[in-house]
C-alpha cells in the first residue's frame, strides 16, 4: 500500500510539472517538456495524454522543426474553464470573467446605493449569475470565484473588519460557496491588487513588490520573492496606520497620525472641501485647467505619499512599488512629488534599483487578481489530483 501511495504522489508531482511547463513555454513538444523538466520522455507523454484527457491540454499538431519529423505542439486550453472576479468595493461592484489564462472575456459593473449588507449580498450575487450566464460552452464551466472585499478578512474566507462599509462579520466565503457550489477565494483589495499588477501589470516577472492601494484609505498587498506575504492571522499590509506624524490627528484605528490620513483619497477630498471641490474628478479637471491651489494640493499629497513610500523602502527593499486604486488617476499630479520626497527620503542602497510606477492594470488591478485567485486554486487542484 505504502508503494501505491507513494506513485500516486509522485504521479501528481509529475503531472504538476508538466502541467507548469506547458503554461510557461507553450507551444512546445513532448520532447522539449522532456529537456526542459528532466522527466523521461515515456512518463511525458503518459502525462500529456492525461492532460488531454482532461481538457488542459490540446495538440496542436506538428510545428516547425531545423529537420527531420516535426513534432507535434503542445498548448495550455484556456477556454476549458472560466473563472469569476470581483472587486466589492465601497460604492460598486465591479466583476469580470476571465479565461484561465486570466484573459478578461465579459465584464460586469453597478453601482452600489447603500452599503448594508442586507442589500449588497443579493446584489453581489446577482452581478456573479450575471457573468455565469455568459460563460461559452466549455468542460469545466465556472471553476472558481475569487472577490476582493475593502476588509480584513480571516482564513475561512469570513469579512472581520470593513470600517467604509460599517458591515458586522460576514462569512462571505460560505454564502457564496453555498449558493454557486464552486471554490471561493475571498481576499483584502490590496492583496487582490498587488496579485493583479504581479500577473498581469506592472509588476510582471518582478520578485519584490508592494503595491500600495490608495483609495479611501489606504492598504498595502505585498509580494515577497513572488509570493503573497500574508502575516499570521492574513491580517498584514495595514500599512496606511504606519504612523507618520508622532503627534499627528487622532485615526479610527486608535492611532494617531497615521499615513491615510494625510495621503489617501480622503485626505484629498478633506483639505479640498474648503477651495470647493468635492470629488477627484472635478479636481483632475481642475489640475487639467492649471489651477495653482489644486496644483499644490496635489503636490502636497504626492509628498505625503512619497514619506510613507520611503519608510516602506527602507523596510522592505522591494523592486517597485506600485500605486493603484483611485489616486493612481492623480499620476500626472503627483508623481513628481512622489519620486522626489522618495529619492529624498529612502536610504541610499534601498534606492539603487528601486521602481515607484504607477497600477498598469488601473482599475483592474484588484478584479484581475481575484479572478487569478481562483483560477490558481482550479489549476492547483488539477495538479494535486494528478488528473
Ligand atoms: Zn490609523
Amino acid at each position: 500500500m505504502k508503494q501505491t501511495g507513494d506513485l500516486a504522489l509522485v504521479k501528481k508531482m509529475n503531472t504538476a510539472i508538466v502541467l507548469d511547463a506547458v503554461l510557461r513555454y507553450a507551444p512546445l513538444s513532448r520532447a522539449q517538456i522532456s529537456e526542459r523538466t528532466g522527466l523521461n520522455k515515456a512518463t511525458v507523454s503518459s502525462l500529456v495524454l492525461d492532460l488531454i484527457d482532461n481538457h488542459l491540454v490540446a495538440d496542436l499538431g506538428p510545428g516547425a522543426s531545423s529537420g527531420g519529423r516535426k513534432p507535434n505542439l503542445l498548448e495550455f486550453r484556456a477556454s476549458s474553464g472560466y473563472a469569476v472576479g470581483i472587486d466589492l468595493g465601497v460604492n460598486y461592484i465591479r466583476g469580470i470573467l476571465t479565461d484561465l489564462e486570466g484573459g478578461v472575456v465579459a465584464e460586469h459593473r453597478l453601482t452600489l446605493k447603500a452599503q448594508n449588507v442586507e442589500s449588497v449580498i443579493p446584489r453581489l450575487l446577482e452581478c456573479i449569475e450575471t457573468l455565469r450566464a455568459r460563460i461559452p460552452a466549455c468542460p469545466y464551466g465556472m471553476v472558481g470565484i475569487g472577490i476582493g472585499v475593502p476588509g480584513l478578512v480571516n482564513e475561512s474566507g469570513t469579512i472581520l473588519f470593513a470600517p467604509n462599509l460599517s458591515w458586522p462579520e460576514v462569512p462571505l466565503r460560505t454564502i457564496v460557496e453555498e449558493r454557486f457550489g464552486v471554490p471561493v477565494t475571498i481576499d483584502n483589495e490590496a492583496n487582490a491588487g498587488a496579485q493583479g499588477e504581479q500577473r498581469y501589470g506592472a509588476g510582471r516577472g518582478i520578485a519584490n513588490q508592494i503595491y500600495v492601494s490608495v483609495g479611501i484609505g489606504i492598504g498595502t498587498g505585498m509580494i515577497l520573492n513572488k509570493e503573497l506575504y500574508k502575516g499570521a492571522g492574513g491580517f498584514s499590509g495595514e500599512l496606511g496606520h504606519l504612523s507618520i506624524h508622532a503627534d499627528g490627528k487622532p485615526c479610527r484605528c486608535g492611532n494617531q497620525g497615521c499615513w491615510e490620513l494625510y495621503a489617501s483619497e480622503n485626505a484629498l477630498l478633506e483639505q479640498s472641501a474648503p477651495l470647493g471641490y468635492h470629488d477627484l474628478d472635478a479636481l483632475l479637471e481642475a489640475a487639467g485647467r492649471g489651477e495653482p491651489e489644486v496644483l499644490a494640493l496635489f503636490e502636497r499629497i504626492g509628498e505625503a505619499l512619497g514619506v510613507g513610500i520611503a519608510n516602506i523602502v527602507n523596510v522592505f527593499n522591494p523592486d517597485v512599488v506600485i500605486i493603484g486604486n483611485e489616486m493612481r488617476r492623480a499620476e500626472a499630479w503627483i508623481e513628481e512629488a512622489v519620486q522626489r520626497t522618495v529619492a529624498r527620503r529612502a536610504l541610499a542602497h534601498h534606492r539603487g534599483k528601486l521602481q515607484v510606477l504607477f497600477a498598469e492594470q488601473g482599475e483592474k488591478s484588484a478584479v484581475r487578481g481575484a479572478a487569478y485567485y481562483a483560477i490558481s486554486a482550479f489549476l492547483g487542484k488539477m495538479k494535486g489530483s494528478g488528473v
